[in-house]
């Protein structure tokens, strides 16, 4: 008796201590969920109604002992587009890069090789947005001082492609500029590219509207 109540004993704290990992450990975020919890902070930021989640005490403290976001964001400098509003996300859920038009030159590109190998975020965002300078400087050609022209050059190809298609030039450039870094990420081998073929990795474009707040997500 003593015998079978040892084994019941036994059996339940196997059960329980599994039970204990699962609530400590909670599953890995997919792409899926990822990207619907990204258009559902979009919802609360194109209403002005913000949970503002992880912003306590408790979450910086916890995150002292290391970072685990659950996407990387690539988006524009541009100051009326920080990513953490207009996904009404809070410390430790986005891994960021930020660079005018959002392009994706060497840094870029190992800034989000990292985020993918080490820190194994399902989702890259390239963001883009309406009435970007760095597209609308690309868009009007001419000389620029200093470094600016790197990035110019960069977005350049988009406005080549854009001339050829119907309705206002910059805001076109702006959803094929996002869709090239996109195809440019895809392509870049060896991280992003073997993530991608393993289905680890879903990297979309998206447009933020200046107007609504809204983020229109690309095909
Ligand atoms: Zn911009």
């Amino acid at each position: 008796m003593k015998a079978v109540r040892l084994a019941l004993l036994g059996a339940t704290l196997v059960v329980f201590t599994a039970f204990a990992r699962q609530v400590a450990q909670p599953a890995a975020p997919t792409a899926d969920s990822v990207v619907a919890e990204l258009k559902a902070g979009n919802e609360h930021h194109t209403a002005k109604k913000y949970l503002h989640p992880h912003e306590t005490p408790a979450r910086q403290r916890e995150l002292a002992s290391g970072q685990h976001p659950h996407a990387a964001v690539l988006s524009c400098s541009d100051s009326r587009v920080p990513p953490e509003i207009v996904f009404d996300q809070g410390l430790g859920d986005l891994f960021v890069i930020r660079v005018a038009g959002n392009i994706a030159g060497q840094s870029e590109l190992g800034s989000l090789e990292y985020a993918a190998e080490h820190l194994h975020v399902p989702v890259i965002v390239v963001l883009g947005h309406q009435k970007c300078g760095g597209v609308t400087a690309a868009v009007e050609g001419g000389e620029l001082p200093g470094h600016m022209p790197s990035i110019v050059n960069a977005i350049q190809p988009a406005v080549v492609k854009a001339k050829s298609m119907p309705g206002d030039l910059v805001d076109n450039a702006v959803h094929v500029n996002v869709a090239m870094v996109v195809d440019q990420l895809r392509g870049t081998k060896p991280v992003l590219s073997e993530a991608v073929e393993k289905h680890q990795l879903r990297i979309v474009g998206a447009v933020y509207s200046l107007d609504t707040g809204r983020v229109e997500w690309l095909k």
